[in-house]
């Protein structure tokens, strides 16, 4: 088995796919490891720290050498065409985004491996990508609105008198609005959160948060939320404008697997907000939950300040790469056996997070959103 990492090819990806650690555990399984020259520079794991490993300046020598590629950030077609027929490809594939993705690497033959389509079961956890990287972009989110905002987050006890804490509102409390809510705890704001799930209730409550409770409780299938009805959503902006006006900051990070971000705050809400007041949208990949974000951009409306980041594990590429690459080594490490890859397909975590095999595209949620 030889396993080839390149560079991220993605504007602003600064993760690595392998991490000296993992390099080290998959060559004890008998793989040898052939990478990109300054691999992992940008998340400062430099090329000697890769023990054992060999290095190419080509990307094309490292493909054509290669019958595992590890990845962060979906390939481009021209790399897509230089892989070898019938190799094996992991990454954040972007399953439910490109057509022409799919169709390229069906045509090379390409077996791939989407981690965003691994089902979230106990056995999986330690394979979770969404999770790992999860939690570094709400970790990111509450840094981003502690030190964008006007005012203290903490309580403050002054000779010059008392300051009341930030009231941070966070809405949508999966992995990522978790991590944001503790993050914002631990800086002292006063924290309250909204999710559509009913176990979200709990989770939010157990980090000292309080619950906006909607009245509206939306579970979908495998312990996602499912897209509102039309009444559902009236009723929940309704309670929710409420929350929105009293924030200083308000977090958003509310998404449903394979469909555009919800939009949640709408511009009447914003038009309610205190003036100063913080909105960090962290789904504005994927179409925002605020219906003025832009992706990628800060945007002032009505003296609200409205923030679009992209990518926010690529932030701090130290831990997310850590975290990324011990994933990809959990998905992986138990189907090599002596030095060779052998996957079992009917097992549930294989199967469910295989995109793509044989020419085909094999994911039956994949194949119903794209068509
Ligand atoms: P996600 O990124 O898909 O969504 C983020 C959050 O947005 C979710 O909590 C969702 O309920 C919420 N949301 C969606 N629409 C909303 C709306 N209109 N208003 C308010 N909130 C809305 O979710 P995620 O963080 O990846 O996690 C999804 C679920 O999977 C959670 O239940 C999580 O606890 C669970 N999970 C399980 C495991 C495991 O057992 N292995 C691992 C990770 C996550």
């Amino acid at each position: 088995l030889t396993i080839g990492v390149v560079r991220e090819s993605a504007p602003g990806e600064h993760r690595v796919a392998l991490v000296p650690e993992t390099a080290k555990k998959f060559q004890a399984l008998g793989a040898k490891l052939v990478l990109e020259n300054t691999l992992g520079l940008e998340s400062h794991f430099m090329d000697s720290t890769y023990e054992g490993a060999t290095f190419d300046q080509e990307k094309s020598g490292i493909y054509r050498n290669s019958n595992l590629i590890l990845r962060v950030a979906p390939p481009t077609p021209e790399e897509i065409a230089e892989m070898p027929e019938g190799s094996v490809l992991i990454g954040l594939l972007k399953p439910f985004e490109d057509k022409a993705r799919l169709a390229a690497l069906n045509a090379r033959k390409i077996t791939a491996f989407a981690l965003e389509l691994l089902p979230r079961i106990s056995r999986a956890q330690s394979m979770d990508a969404l999770s790992s990287q999860g939690s570094c972009a709400g970790y990111q989110c509450g840094l981003i609105a502690a030190a964008r905002c006007t005012k203290f987050f903490p309580m403050l006890t002054t000779a010059a008198g008392t300051i009341r804490p930030a009231r941070v509102l966070v809405v949508g409390a999966g992995v990522a609005g978790l991590q944001a809510i503790a993050t914002c705890k631990r800086l002292g704001a006063m924290v309250e959160a909204y999710d559509v799930r009913a176990a979200a209730k709990e989770q939010i409550e157990s980090l000292g948060a309080k619950f906006v409770d909607t009245g509206v409780s939306a579970d979908g299938a495998g312990g996602y939320a499912r897209e509102l009805s039309a009444e559902e959503k009236a009723q929940q902006a309704e309670k929710l404008a409420k929350a929105v006006a009293m924030a200083d900051v308000v977090i958003t990070t509310a998404a449903i697997p394979g469909k555009k971000a919800p939009v949640i705050i709408t511009v009447d809400m914003i038009k309610r907000m205190k003036y100063g007041a913080i909105i960090v949208d962290m789904a504005a990949e994927s179409g925002g939950n605020c219906a003025l974000t832009q992706p990628g951009e800060h945007v002032v409306a009505n003296d609200v300040n409205i923030h679009g980041p992209l990518n926010l594990p690529s932030r701090m590429p130290t831990h997310a790469s850590e975290l990324y690459a011990k994933n990809l080594y959990n998905f992986l490490s138990p189907w090599i056996k002596d030095g060779q890859l052998a996957f079992d397909w009917s097992d549930e975590v294989v199967a469910g997070t295989l995109l793509c095999k044989d020419g085909a595209t094999v994911h039956a949620t994949v194949k119903q959103v794209l068509g």
